[in-house]
């Protein structure tokens, strides 16, 4: 049940002249065409590219039986995201959801406690804090980054929070507030100094969900190497892909081991015997789709490279329009690109749903960003603090065409 979000009336509406809005529409429209002629067939948001040794890999694990839980490409593609990341530990997983699971729990997550995530987020952020039984509480974003807004998150907690023994409490409630979880929004870094210091003085557990980051760079470090973990994902539309897939990334060797150990049933290591300490998962990547992850980790660069050149074509394009913005990496950050957005200007985004259905017609798929978090049934009662610049982002945004095959190199 998606409440309709009225666009924000203010003075700008004012200033835009009729002609232009309709004219916006047929301005995008024509900078799509002038970057990529008239598609024959639907440019898709993101496609995965197999120009590497994929079918090579993926035929050893058939040819020698070794497709499953156990298998050398699963310790070898830990190994190779590790160093691209320059994290000290990954832990490979079936899917970035279930990677952030166990981030969670081992940030010290329990049920009845309050988990601080943006609005503006896939579901997977939110459902992770649910499998928990702990309570999502929902909070803003800023414009440069779309991630979570530092500043206002701080003034908030001053007025709703208080650090007792040590410990956050949500004074309205009376639950623990045990962590922050940050999300790079369509890779690009979010304001990470600022946050890692809120998540310092106010005892929270940094969790990043570096799903949609992977070759994402913040003041040169690679986003996930800045909280106690980070979640990472390589489902079939994202930068590079294991077909369904996530990791752990932490720098601590103990929570490492904990990853690995209650990803793989808590079992311990015996010769012959089950034997299993604590109530684990089943989320161990199968070795198939390692094999698949080791052969896009060579080929990542490439598409990176790709992807930045596509970025700086639409920044071209759309240089010219009046009341469109595309959304460029934060100062200080270089980011992965995932996927291309622009921001309609205030006044524009009751032309949003327009703008969709005619790039969409027109063969060029088109998507607004999620539905927030907190408009959806399960988590409409949740916790949150004023959230009008994630509405005004969601009914802004429209993200557009960003593969990496899209475009050749120069
Ligand atoms: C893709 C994604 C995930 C994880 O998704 P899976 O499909 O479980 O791999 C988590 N968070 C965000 C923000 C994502 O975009």
């Amino acid at each position: 049940m998606r409440e309709t979000t009225a666009p924000r009336v203010n003075g700008d509406r004012m200033q835009i002249h009729p002609e232009r809005a309709s004219n916006v529409v047929a301005s995008v429209l024509a900078a799509m065409h002038g970057l990529f002629g008239t598609p024959d067939k639907r440019i898709a948001l993101h496609e995965p590219e197999f120009r590497g040794e994929e079918w090579t890999y993926v035929k050893e694990c058939i040819d020698t039986g070794w497709v499953s839980s156990v298998g050398s490409y699963v310790d070898r593609f830990e190994r190779d995201l590790a160093a691209f990341v320059g994290c000290k530990h990954a832990v490979a997983t079936c899917n970035g959801t279930s990677a952030l699971h166990i981030c969670l729990i081992l940030g010290g997550v329990e049920a009845d406690d309050e988990v601080l995530i943006p609005a503006l987020t896939f579901i997977a952020t939110a459902n992770a804090v649910s499998y928990i039984r702990a309570v999502p509480h929902f909070v803003d974003s800023e414009t440069i980054s779309l991630g979570v807004d530092a500043g206002r998150l701080e003034r908030y907690l001053e007025r709703v929070a208080q650090v007792i023994g040590g410990v956050c409490v949500n004074r309205a409630t009376g639950r623990r507030i045990r962590a922050l979880v940050v999300m790079h929004v369509f890779g690009h870094p979010s304001d990470l100094d600022a946050l890692v210091e809120v998540a310092r003085r106010w005892k929270l557990a940094l969790v990043e969900d570096a799903a949609e980051s992977l070759g994402s760079y913040y003041h040169g470090r690679h986003t996930g190497n800045f909280g106690c973990l980070a979640a990472l994902s390589f489902n079939g539309n994202k930068v590079m892909t294991t077909g369904g897939g996530g990791a752990v990334l932490t720098n601590d060797s103990e929570l490492a081991k904990r990853a690995k150990h209650i990803s793989t049933t808590a079992r311990v290591a015996h010769e012959w015997n089950f034997l299993h300490d604590e109530v684990g998962y089943n989320y161990r990547m199968p070795n198939i789709n390692a094999a698949l992850g080791c052969a896009q980790l060579e080929r990542l660069p490439s598409m990176l490279q790709r992807k930045r050149h596509l970025a700086d074509r639409y920044g071209q394009a759309f240089a010219g329009i009046n009341g469109v913005r595309l959304l460029r990496e934060p100062p200080g950050t270089s980011s992965n690109y995932w996927l291309n957005a622009i921001m309609l200007d205030n006044g524009l985004a009751a032309r949003r749903d327009e703008l969709l259905g005619t790039l969409n017609e027109a063969g060029f798929m088109s998507r607004p960003v999620w539905t927030l978090m907190h408009r959806l049934p399960m988590y409409h009662a949740c916790p949150r603090m004023d959230l009008d610049v994630a509405e005004r982002i969601e009914a802004q945004l429209v993200n557009l065409p960003s593969s990496p095959g899209l475009i050749a190199s120069p």
